[in-house]
């Protein structure tokens, strides 16, 4: 099965996305590093307690970003899962906290929560059944019992919903679930953990989106080993005609790209080596890590990068 792996999206001031993300949503800072392609750039990554696969939320914090515009060919949304009994306690922080947030309403059998980060990237929190067994990470403010589980889903706006669905379905194994209110929900298999689903939200003829803060940069969808990943490549190669990048090595995981006939940027990642591969568990997110290739450069590096605070 080929769930969900991460989503990466664009933030505004470093500071603010850190502290949104650690403290207000609670979830854990587990790698504090660079934009391999750009290292005047932080590259953070939130997740669960081990930041496992499907957990994971990551972002370029760019201090003088633009908006970004929305539009057809990107990531509109991204679910993020809680446990049934957790929904009182967000909607109660939210208000607390100021977080801009919607009222509470149903879509495939779920409650769901929608909110904004201070980018005005679109999240939604949306109540799982099972999700109290899946790893938590726990923060001043947050029980274990509360806390937010990871990615669910990403929902697309595509102009046709089909061509995108049969690399979901064809490349990737993904099934469709439901469809509800115009957006159809694609699973792995129901009930298969963190990172399940895609929706997809066909609009017809629309503009494309522009990228800024607030915007989604890529899904990446989860490969177990580089051989699986080959054969994936391989597929989107000889059923779709479509070629990927070769094979990046993120230190973290190792990663193909591909854009998807719907306009979105789509990424293959591997499960192996995880975020444990250069600091110990215990210490992930508490110092700035560098890939091999940067280090000779890192004093000029932490020069060029804002301050945390
Ligand atoms: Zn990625």
């Amino acid at each position: 099965m080929n769930a969900i792996h991460h989503v990466t999206a664009m933030s505004g001031k470093a500071t603010r996305n850190l502290d949104f993300y650690s403290r207000v949503l609670g979830m854990r800072f587990v790698k504090k590093t660079v934009n391999f392609d750009d290292p005047g750039t932080y590259h953070f990554y939130f997740g669960d307690g081990s930041g496992n696969p499907g957990s994971i939320v990551t972002f370029f914090p760019w201090e003088r970003a633009t908006q970004g515009v929305r539009g057809v060919g990107e990531i509109e949304e991204t679910w993020l899962r809680i446990p049934q009994s957790a929904l009182g306690f967000w909607a109660h922080r939210f208000i607390e906290l100021g977080v801009q947030h919607e009222s509470i309403t149903e879509q495939f059998g779920r409650k769901v929560l929608r909110f904004e980060d201070p980018d005005g990237m679109k999240f939604a929190l949306v109540t799982t059944p099972g999700a109290e067994t899946e790893e938590a990470w726990e923060v001043s403010g947050i029980e274990a019992r509360n806390a937010i589980r990871g990615v669910d889903s990403v929902t697309l706006t595509v102009q046709d919903s089909g061509p995108t669905a049969s690399i979901l379905t064809d490349v990737f194994g993904f099934n469709l679930a439901g469809s509800e209110g115009g957006i159809e929900r694609y699973t792995v298999s129901e009930g298969s953990g963190v990172g399940e689903a895609v929706q997809l939200h066909p609009v017809g003829t629309a503009e494309a989106g522009r990228l800024g803060r607030g915007s989604v940069h890529h899904v990446a969808f989860r490969a177990k080993s580089d051989a699986e990943q080959a054969e994936l490549v391989e597929k989107l190669s000889k059923q779709f005609g479509i070629q990927t990048t070769p094979q990046k090595d993120r230190d973290y995981f190792r990663s193909v790209y591909f854009r998807e006939p719907g306009g979105v940027l789509f990424e293959i990642a591997t499960d192996d080596p995880g975020f444990a591969v250069d600091e110990p568990f215990e210490d992930l997110g508490t110092s700035l890590k560098l890939p091999k290739f940067l280090e000779p450069r890192r004093a000029a590096i932490e020069g060029m990068l804002p301050a945390l605070g």
